[in-house]
């Protein structure tokens, strides 16, 4: 068998589309858009590339949209004035602060001082909680790119056995909370494996679906992995230079051979990331719609 390649690409631009189209009707009845800004505290290259893209995308969805530069030097203090203020802004829906934040500031400070209502990337506890209780208006981004990759791949989630590579806190833990919810694609049974799991291969070969985020070229070979089964690579490794210059990517599965034997696969790259950004901008939508309900 060789799977079908599932693009995050094109799924991400479908949803990109129907976002577009729901913020142009929320504007007509409204008069007013979803806002996002995008908060960046010095010039680090890779960190101002993301929020160019994030920005980028925001500004052709239709929504109001924020790049606020701060220096390198500006105090904790400063920081959490600014995203006071920001909360208290009805034009904005959505406050990305985007990290890592020089080491004199308190991360989990500064993420933790976000309206939960406006905290679009869900890393606030207030959040995390609601998604493990089944009550999450945002999902975080690459956990709810995952779902949706799966959901719009015709994928059955009900009643499978799912498999996890990983529980870090932006990927294996959400990813399994969201598929073990008695919900709407979701209802699946879940195991989620780690560095200390004893017999990682014979937890991944009972899997229907296997989601791996273990950021490790490889991790995951044919052997490990169920004939039918539907993979999922979430790894982002840097193997090397591609002769144009530019990084080469791998995930953690050994694609070639893993592709013969899955019903469904996603590359890397052009799987999973395309549809982080995406979610993002879908979470700032469920923000501003929360805030009319809420009005
Ligand atoms: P992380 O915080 O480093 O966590 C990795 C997890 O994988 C840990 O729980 C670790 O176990 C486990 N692990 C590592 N090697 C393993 C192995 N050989 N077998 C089983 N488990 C193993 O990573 P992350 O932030 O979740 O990211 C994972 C990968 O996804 C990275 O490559 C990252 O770049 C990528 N990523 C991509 C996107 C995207 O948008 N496409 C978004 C986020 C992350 P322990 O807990 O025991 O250490």
């Amino acid at each position: 068998m060789s799977a079908k390649i599932i693009s995050g690409t094109e799924v991400a631009k479908q949803i990109r589309e129907e976002i577009k189209a729901e913020v142009q009707e929320l504007k007509a009845k409204y008069g007013s858009v979803p806002g996002l800004v995008t908060i960046l505290v010095g010039e680090n290259p890779a960190s101002v590339s993301y929020v160019t893209a994030k920005q980028k995308t925001a500004k052709e969805l239709g929504f109001y949209s924020i790049q606020d530069n701060q220096p390198e030097d500006i105090t904790e203090e400063q920081l959490l004035a600014l995203i006071d203020k920001y909360n208290k802004d009805e034009k904005i829906h959505g406050i990305l602060v985007q990290l890592p934040l020089p080491k004199h500031i308190n991360e989990t400070k500064v993420l933790y001082a976000i309206d939960p209502d406006k905290d679009v990337d869900a890393f606030h506890p207030v959040n995390v909680g609601k998604l493990v209780i089944g009550e999450a208006v945002f999902k975080p981004c690459t956990p709810a790119g995952i779902q949706e990759l799966l959901i719009r791949g015709g994928v059955e989630i009900s009643g499978a056995e799912v498999v996890v590579v990983g529980r870090s806190n932006i990927v294996g833990k959400p990813i399994a909370n969201m598929l073990l919810q008695k919900a709407k694609g979701a209802n699946a049974t879940v195991t989620v494996v780690h560095t200390g799991t004893k017999d990682i291969a014979a937890h991944t070969r009972r899997a229907d679906i296997l989601i791996v985020a273990a950021g490790k070229p490889k991790a995951i070979t044919a052997d490990m992995v169920k004939e039918g089964a539907a993979v999922i690579d979430v790894g982002v490794n840097r193997i090397g230079v591609t002769p144009e210059g530019k990084a080469k990517l791998a995930g953690d599965v050994d694609f070639d051979a893993v592709k013969e034997k899955a019903s469904l696969i996603t590359p890397v790259p052009g799987g999973v990331g395309p549809m982080t950004i995406t979610m993002l901008m879908k979470n700032t939508l469920e923000a501003f719609k929360y805030s009319l309900k809420n009005k």
